[in-house]
């Protein structure tokens, strides 16, 4: 199966990333987890993006599609995948259709993670005390949802018109929302 899931930041999207990957014997691939290992690693791709990432924009689609590209060529992804955070602007949305094409696919289902706004900010700031991540003060989380509604909430209209969005609620426990998807995905 070839899954995007999407959903604003603080939607729960990575954690029910990783759980329905897992179920389906997919790749879990979370384009903000690479950018934050190669951020770790001081790489020259981290360099470049974590000057985005700490203040809640998007790192440039050039960086970002160069990456997901040498991604999706690893062997483990060419019989599926759970794409976690991408595709996020209507660039990307075009370069990721152009990839599959080109080696012959397409992707299944859209997954749009709904959430609700306080919830989400609450989470997120709950994270921040947890985690400790460089993106989590309230500040560079308010932009961040702020790009989310700019430049991809409006993607879903698009994967709609093609039949492919599902739309799940975020809202619940953990394995409540894991079990909403898994039946959309119809697994
Ligand atoms: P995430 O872990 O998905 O919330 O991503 C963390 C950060 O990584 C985002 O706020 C962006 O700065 C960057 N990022 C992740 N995915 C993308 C993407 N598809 N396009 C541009 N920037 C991204």
């Amino acid at each position: 199966m070839r899954i995007v899931l999407m959903g604003p930041p603080g939607a729960g999207k990575g954690t029910q990333a990783a759980v329905v990957a897992e179920r389906l014997g997919i790749p879990h691939i979370s384009t903000g987890e690479i950018f934050r290992a190669n951020v770790g690693a001081g790489t020259a791709l981290g360099i470049e993006a974590k000057r985005f990432m700490d203040s809640g924009e998007y790192v440039p689609d050039s960086v970002t599609n160069a990456m997901v590209r040498d991604r999706l060529a690893e062997p483990d992804a060419t019989t599926g995948f759970l794409l976690d955070g991408y595709p996020r602007t209507v660039d990307q949305v075009g370069e990721l259709d152009a990839m599959l094409a080109l080696a012959g696919f397409s992707l299944d289902t859209v997954v749009e993670l709904t959430a609700d706004v306080d919830v989400v900010v609450a989470r997120l700031i709950e994270r921040a005390s947890q985690q400790g991540r460089a993106d989590d003060t309230e500040e560079v989380i308010r932009r961040r949802l702020e790009v989310y509604a700019e430049q991809t909430a409006p993607l879903t209209a698009a994967y709609a018109e093609l039949g492919l969005l599902v739309q799940v609620d975020g809202m619940g426990t953990v394995s409540d929302v894991t079990a909403r998807l898994l039946e959309a995905l119809g697994a």
